[in-house]
């Protein structure tokens, strides 16, 4: 009977084809062929036969039924083993991965050390967990001096060890191993106690500056941050100096840009003023000098301070801090 034929030539090509699976999908498509469509038309080829042969036949579609179904399983199950094993497969090409970007902070701060660089400073670096002496006392605030209460400050072990509130400390630190001229950035992560705002972080970036020699002048001042904000900022941007108080610095001065976003129109960003409010500096108070045994009658110098964080929201234009730290990569290659 050629129908027997057929049907070993349908297990022959059933066994290929199950060989041959890549997806749970075909799977089920060789199922439906042969266990539904094939096995259908074998039975309804039985109504033609005589009793006799309705039950040889009936017994033979019984056994490709078996068969199939016996090979089909045998194949889900090796399929999902194999998919299992495939989990970390490498070679699987997926066409919407995220490229990691450069953090904004960093970027800037790159920028920032490459314009100061430039100018003659180097890059000091010092200890996030600090003494209340460098922290404090040698920057002319000995205990009990109300500019104390500027910083709220976390104490590791009150009075003595705290978080620094500044990367200042890292200025007495550098003068009291170097004689002058000394032209130096600090830069690192401060802290204070501060609630979480659009505006406030208790852990931010800062860089610091300093620079003492003989005949360091306030114009010495103007010129460095002038050309420092005109580097970033581009030229057109206008720089000025405001009367300020800082106990380490005399006089101090805090240094306004103008602002990016309108032009100094006036705006939200700026409160409608045309100005931002970007760094604080000074002339280094001579009791500092003194402190770390410089003579003050031979030698003057100038410090500032920006918090990077501030600095990128205008750098960056963004409205909120806490953007800088929600690891948003899509934000990250955007600016
Ligand atoms: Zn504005």
């Amino acid at each position: 009977m050629d129908k027997l034929q057929e049907i070993e030539s349908k297990k022959a090509s059933l066994i290929e084809k199950l060989k041959k699976v890549t997806s749970a999908k075909e799977i089920s498509e060789i199922k439906s062929e042969y266990l539904k469509k094939y096995v259908k038309s074998l039975y309804s080829e039985l109504k033609n036969l005589s009793a006799e042969e309705k039950k040889s036949f009936g017994k033979t579609i019984n056994d490709f039924k078996n068969f199939a179904e016996e090979k089909i399983s045998e194949a889900e199950s090796k399929f999902k083993a194999q998919k299992s094993s495939a989990k970390y497969d490498v070679t699987i090409f997926k066409d919407n991965i995220k490229i990691g970007a450069e953090h904004p902070l960093i970027k800037l701060y790159k920028r920032i050390e490459e314009v100061f660089v430039g100018m003659g400073f180097s890059v000091v670096q010092g200890p996030e967990i600090e003494l209340d002496k460098y922290n404090f006392e040698m920057l002319n605030m000995p205990s009990h001096h109300p500019a104390r209460d500027m910083q709220d400050t976390f104490y590791i072990s009150a009075p003595n060890v705290l978080l620094r509130s500044h990367t200042s400390s890292v200025q007495i630190r550098a003068m009291e191993k170097m004689q002058p001229p000394i032209q130096i950035i600090s830069p690192g992560t401060v802290y204070r106690v501060d609630d979480i705002d659009p505006q406030h972080t208790p852990m931010f970036y800062q860089i610091e500056g300093l620079m003492v020699a003989e005949n360091i002048s306030f114009a010495n001042l103007k010129a460095v941050l002038t050309r420092f904000l005109k580097e970033v900022f581009g030229e057109e941007v206008g720089v000025k100096f405001r009367p300020s108080y800082y106990p380490y610095t005399e006089p101090s001065a805090a240094i306004d840009m103008s602002c990016t976003k309108c032009g100094g129109k006036g705006c939200r960003t700026c409160k409608g003023t045309g100005w931002i409010t970007v760094a604080g500096s000074g002339m280094v108070h001579p009791n500092v000098l003194e402190g770390v045994g410089y003579d003050s009658k031979k030698y003057t110098g100038f410090a500032f301070g920006l918090g990077l964080n501030r600095f990128a929201l205008t750098y960056y234009d963004l409205d909120e801090i806490r953007k800088l730290y929600e690891n948003d990569i899509s934000l990250w290659n955007q600016i």
